[in-house]
């Protein structure tokens, strides 16, 4: 299975290009979709969702047992295939996890109320909130929300699950649990995540694209974005009067506090940038950065 993008492009009214000519080919796994606030990520994954129309482009999901579909034009083949997280998932506080997830099971079009049962218990229990599935929704943490979330983005079994910003606000607990349950999702469907968080892709995702102001900057597996890195990253710990002169001179990626000192950290593809710096690990954050500050000259190249 295999879901095509081609030449994506949407233009909202007020004349932000959301997405401009987003090509990107996404295989079963998950699958990183990773840019700042208001990169187009979400433009993006209500596109696929069905939710919005995208000006122009094509978008094919290929290699299912029905056929292929398309994605901007057969919204019901779509929807019969798709699980869907939204950014603003809102749960209504005063009722039981049981009961929502039963009144979306049926709305999904599953009538048969024994086998509807069987499979709300199933998910709860996939979703390790059985135990507190007769709890009202409106007690729940954001993590336990996000995972009821999940629960029923997983209802008749979708092929294509899209999942926006799913960690934002969780503890880091949270997060490690509800990578779990992505990862354990992923064996044999499409899933995508978006997210402006470096670390859920690292350590999640087998493919990543990078966007920013619409436009894919990069695509390939983390691991080997960052072995691409390797040798061109160098930091030094800085004074506080230093910083924007070193700005100035040098491609920065990032700095940071580093047990109350600041450590800069820079690209360069020639060696040593300047005396004081030294050779450093490359980390999928640096790719990020560099991608997004245009350091990597021919960036979609530079992945491939
Ligand atoms: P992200 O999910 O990466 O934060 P979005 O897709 O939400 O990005 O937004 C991309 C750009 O489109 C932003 O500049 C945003 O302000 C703009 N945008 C999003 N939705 C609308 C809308 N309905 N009308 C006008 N502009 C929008």
């Amino acid at each position: 299975m295999e879901l095509q993008i081609r030449d994506l492009a949407k233009t909202y009214g007020n004349g932000v290009r959301a997405l401009d000519r987003v090509s990107l080919t996404i295989p079963t796994g998950m699958f990183g979709l990773l840019g700042p606030n208001g990169a187009g990520k979400s433009t993006l994954m209500r596109t696929l969702a069905t939710l919005q129309d995208a000006d122009a482009g094509s978008a094919v999901l290929k290699g299912l047992p029905g056929g292929d579909i398309d994605v901007l034009r057969d919204k019901d083949a779509v929807r019969r295939v798709l699980g869907y997280l939204p950014q603003d998932f809102g749960v209504y506080a005063k009722v039981s996890a049981l009961d929502l997830l039963d009144h979306f099971a049926r709305l999904k079009g599953l009538v048969d109320a024994p086998s509807r049962r069987q499979t709300v218990e199933a998910l709860l229990h996939r979703v390790n909130l059985h135990a507190v599935r007769k709890q009202k929704l409106g007690g729940f943490s954001g993590g336990m929300r996000q995972r009821f979330g999940i629960a029923q983005a997983l209802l008749c079994n979708p092929k294509l699950v899209i999942v926006d910003e799913p960690t934002a606000g969780l503890d880091p607990e949270e997060r490690v649990r509800f990578h779990n349950l992505l990862a354990d999702i992923a064996a044999d469907v499409i899933v995508i995540l978006s997210t402006h968080i470096v670390s859920d892709v690292a350590d999640l995702c087998g493919q990543l694209a990078v966007i920013d102001a619409g436009r894919v900057l990069l695509t390939g597996r983390p691991d080997a974005l960052v072995a691409g890195m390797q040798g061109r990253i160098w930091r030094k710990a800085a004074g506080k009067g230093e910083i924007e002169a070193l700005k100035a001179r040098l491609q920065l990626v990032s700095t940071r506090l580093q047990a109350g000192q600041t450590i800069v950290r820079a690209y360069a593809e020639g060696g040593v940038p300047e005396p004081g710096f030294e050779p450093v690990e490359s980390e999928l954050e640096d790719v990020y950065f560099c991608s997004i500050a245009g350091y990597l000259r021919d960036p979609v190249a530079a992945a491939a």
